[in-house]
């Protein structure tokens, strides 16, 4: 399956609408909760979670 996004940016390669790399379903993307993600996917969003859990506990 393909997938394509209007506010994914082919020059930039990141995502238009957050200013960061594409990762479908991540916080704030328009597709986040309204799809069921792979393995692979639900560990990097995981990952994100994480990093902005760490942010935030640094204040
Ligand atoms: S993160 Fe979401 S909204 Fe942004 S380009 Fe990727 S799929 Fe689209």
């Amino acid at each position: 399956m393909t997938f394509s996004c209007k506010n994914y940016d082919y020059n930039e390669d990141q995502c238009l609408k957050l200013k960061v790399d594409c990762v479908p379903g991540r916080p704030g993307c328009v597709l986040e909760g309204k799809v069921k993600v792979s393995e692979d996917l639900a560990q990097r969003l995981k990952e994100l979670e994480d990093k902005a859990a760490a942010r935030k506990k640094r204040g």
